[in-house]
């Protein structure tokens, strides 16, 4: 299959954790997955290399989602070698927790960075195409920490929140226009993100007293991207094991 007909899909922070198992679920569906990292290749080959290995095929490919230089520059090439942009998945986010009180400025920038600006920096371009085909899907991965709020955890709970309202705000923007934004808000799942979290503390706070697992997240993630959601905008899906 040439460039031009294969459907893609772009997942930033592809290459480790819910951003993997994101890459592997819709490389399953017959999506062509493009797996962003912004430091660590060697993550994002493995994944691609457990794409190929299920029999589906996509690149690896490198971009800070914070930089918007660069982050426009990765999305022209690959606008440009593909015609359909069919899904783009924000994922890559990063944690700097501390008390409010006592937070850095470089604490709070980095993550709202990463986050919001990261949004906006991907989504603005890939959108642009997703409108000159009238088709599309985008999930971002916020957080139950964006819905409820979470102590130390303010400039990570003020940036997935911040998803959250700009998402919304875009779907209504783009529901006519054949593309549908949606959000999905995982509780706490077991990947490098929390690995020095308590683990027995953290399950007391989950109803079904378990950690969640990358797959769990990326099959919710898959649905929204995917027709089987063909009716269903600016919604906020949340996978956590029962926390609200
Ligand atoms: P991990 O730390 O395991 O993986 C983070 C991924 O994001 C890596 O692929 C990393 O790539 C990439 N990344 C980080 N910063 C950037 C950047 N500036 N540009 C491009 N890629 C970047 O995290 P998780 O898999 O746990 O988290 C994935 C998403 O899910 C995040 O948005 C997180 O906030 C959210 N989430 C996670 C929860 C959890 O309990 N794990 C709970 C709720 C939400 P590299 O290694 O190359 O830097």
């Amino acid at each position: 299959m040439g460039d031009k007909e294969k459907r893609v899909a772009i997942v930033t922070g592809g290459s480790r954790g819910i951003g993997r198992a994101i890459s592997l679920e819709l490389a399953g569906y017959q999506y062509y997955v493009i797996v962003n990292y912004r430091a660590d290749r060697a993550a994002a080959e493995e994944t691609l290399g457990l794409i190929e290995k299920a029999g589906s095929d996509g690149q690896v490919y490198r971009f800070d989602v914070s930089k918007a230089e660069e982050t426009k520059e990765a999305i022209g090439q690959i606008a440009s070698q593909f015609e359909n942009l069919e899904v783009l998945v924000n994922n890559a986010g990063i944690t700097a927790d501390g008390l409010f009180v006592m937070m850095s400025e470089s604490k709070w920038d980095s993550v709202i960075n990463t986050t919001l600006k990261g949004f906006y920096n991907v989504t603005k371009p890939v959108l642009k195409k997703m409108i000159s085909k009238k088709r599309g899907s985008i999930v971002s991965i916020s957080s139950i920490a964006g819905l409820v709020g979470n102590k130390g955890q303010a400039n990570y709970s003020a940036a997935k929140a911040g998803l959250i309202g700009a998402s919304r705000s875009v779907a209504l923007e783009v529901a006519r226009l054949g593309i549908r934004v949606n959000v999905v808000a995982p509780g706490l799942i077991q990947t490098d993100m929390i690995k020095d979290a308590p683990a027995d503390v953290i399950k007391k706070m989950i109803p079904m007293e378990r950690i969640g697992l990358p797959g769990e997240v990326a099959k919710t993630v898959r649905f929204l991207c995917t027709d089987d959601a063909s009716y269903i905008t600016g919604q906020v899906l949340s996978v956590n094991g029962g926390m609200f």
